[in-house]
C-alpha cells in the first residue's frame, strides 16, 4: 500500500493537488473535512455534533474524528493506498493513525507538508469562499481555522519529523510547480516499496513454473518453499529426512522448518523489486508470520493471485508429472494426491478467504497453455505494478 499524508494549513492547496494524485496513483481519497461535511449534509448525530464547531472554526473533538476515519478506512482495506488531508491534524490523530494502519498491516509512508505563510492562506480562503459555499471560508472563521491550526495542528509535524518521515513542500510555488515536487517525492517512495505477490492454486495448477517465469520477467525473486525444503533433502541433512517422510505422507512442512528458512531467504535477497511467494504462506498462521516478515521490512502484500484449473484436468497433470524428472514425492500414487489435494482444501482455501478480504485476490484461469496462462497472470502483474508507481 502507499499511504500518504497531505498536511499543511487551511488553503495551503491540500485538496487541489489530491485531485491530482488519487489518479495518477489509484489512491482512496480521506479528506476529513469532506467527511464531516457529508455527514452534516445527512444530519447524523455525528455530523449535528460536528456542525457547531466547524462554524467557528475550531477542530472537532478526536472522538469524533476518530469514528468517522475508522468506518471510512475500514470498508476500503482492499484498495491501493490512502491519501490522507486534513488528518492527522492533532497530536492524538497521528496515534490514531498509526494504530489504524497497523490494523492493516501496513504505515504511513510519508507525510508531505505544504508550507504556505498565514497571510497566503487567509487571501487563498478569502478567494475560496468567493465560490466555495462554505460558510467557514469568511475572515473570522478563518483566523480562528489559523490559530487552531498553529496551536494543535503544526505540533503533528514534530511527531512525523521524529519518524524521519516528513517531508516538506514550499506551497507558494505554482500548482504544477507543487505537484511536481510532490510527484518526486512519492516516486522515491515508489522505489523503496517492494512489489509482493502470493501465488495460490492446487497443486499442479502450474504456479511453479509459472512463478519462476514471471519472477524473471519483473525482476522479482521467486521464493518457492518446495525448492527450499528439496534442497535440504537432497543434502541429505537430518531436516531433509525429516521433510522426505512428511512428503511422503502427504503432510505439510511443519512452520518450524518453514519460516527460518523463508526468513533467510528474505533476508539474503538485496537489490530485489519484490517477491513472488509460492507454496507459502500456506495456513492462516503462515499468513500471519508472513505479514510480519514483510512488516519487518517495511513491506507488505501488493497482490494475491490464485491460478484456478479444474480438480480433473489437476489430477491428470499431476498423474502426468509422477511420471516425468520433476515428479514431486507426492505424485507417484493417486492416493497421495487426493490427501495433498485435501489438505489444500482445509488449510490453504482459508488463508485465500482471509487475502480476500483483506487485499482481495485475482483469480486467474489456469487452463490452456503456458503461455496463455503466463500472458493472463503478467497482465495481472503489469497492473499491480502501475497501479503501485
Ligand atoms: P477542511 O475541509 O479540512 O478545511 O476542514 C473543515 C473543518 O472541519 C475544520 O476547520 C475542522 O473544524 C473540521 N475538521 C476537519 N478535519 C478535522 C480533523 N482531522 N480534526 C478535527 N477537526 C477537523
Amino acid at each position: 500500500m502507499l499511504n500518504i499524508a497531505l498536511f499543511g494549513p487551511p488553503g495551503a492547496g491540500k485538496g487541489t493537488q489530491s485531485d491530482y494524485l488519487i489518479k495518477r496513483y489509484n489512491l482512496f481519497y480521506i479528506s476529513t473535512g469532506d467527511l464531516l461535511r457529508k455527514e452534516m449534509a445527512g444530519r447524523s448525530k455525528l455530523g449535528l455534533e460536528a456542525q457547531s464547531i466547524i462554524a467557528t472554526g475550531s477542530l472537532v473533538p478526536d472522538e469524533i474524528i476518530v469514528q468517522i476515519i475508522e468506518k471510512t478506512i475500514v470498508a476500503n482495506t482492499s484498495c491501493n493506498g490512502f491519501l490522507f488531508d486534513g488528518f492527522p491534524r492533532t497530536y492524538i490523530q497521528a496515534y490514531i493513525l498509526e494504530g489504524l494502519m497497523l490494523k492493516l498491516h501496513t504505515s504511513l509512508n510519508c507525510l508531505i507538508s505544504l508550507d504556505v505563510p498565514e497571510e497566503e492562506s487567509v487571501k487563498r480562503l478569502l478567494n475560496r469562499g468567493l465560490t466555495s459555499g462554505r460558510s467557514d471560508d469568511n475572515e473570522t472563521v478563518i483566523r480562528n481555522r489559523l490559530r487552531e491550526y498553529n496551536q494543535k495542528t503544526l505540533p503533528v509535524l514534530q511527531f512525523y519529523r521524529d519518524r524521519g518521515i516528513c517531508k516538506d513542500v514550499d506551497g507558494t510555488k505554482s500548482i504544477e510547480e507543487v505537484r511536481a515536487q510532490i510527484t518526486q517525492i512519492i516516486g522515491v517512495e515508489l522505489s523503496k516499496s517492494l512489489f509482493n505477490v502470493v501465488l495460490f492454486g492446487y497443486p499442479g495448477s502450474g504456479r511453479g513454473s509459472q512463478g519462476r517465469a514471471i519472477a524473471q520477467r519483473y525482476g522479482l525473486e521467486f521464493l518457492a518453499t518446495g525448492p527450499m525444503l528439496d534442497a535440504e533433502i537432497k543434502q541429505g541433512t537430518e531436516l531433509g529426512k525429516r521433510i522426505l517422510a512428511l512428503y511422503e505422507d502427504g503432510q505439510l512442512v511443519p512452520d518450524e522448518i518453514v519460516v527460518p528458512l523463508i526468513e533467510r531467504k528474505l533476508a539474503e535477497a538485496k537489490d530485489v523489486k519484490g517477491f513472488i511467494f509460492k507454496g507459502f504462506p500456506r495456513t492462516l498462521v503462515q499468513s500471519y508470520i508472513l505479514d510480519g516478515l514483510l512488516k519487518r521490512l517495511g513491506s507488505s502484500i501488493s497482490r494475491v493471485i490464485e491460478i484456478e484449473v479444474p480438480t480433473l484436468e489437476l489430477i491428470r497433470r499431476l498423474d502426468e508429472r509422477s511420471k516425468t524428472a520433476a515428479c514431486m514425492p507426492y505424485d507417484n500414487s493417486t492416493s497421495k494426491i487426493v490427501k495433498r489435494l485435501a489438505e489444500h482444501e482445509t488449510k490453504t482455501v482459508p488463508v485465500i478467504q482471509k487475502y480476500q478480504q483483506q487485499h482481495g485476490v485475482t483469480k486467474v484461469d489456469g487452463r490452456g497453455t503456458f503461455e496463455e496462462v503466463s500472458a493472463r497472470i503478467a497482465a495481472e502483474i503489469e497492473t499491480g505494478l502501475k497501479s503501485q508507481r
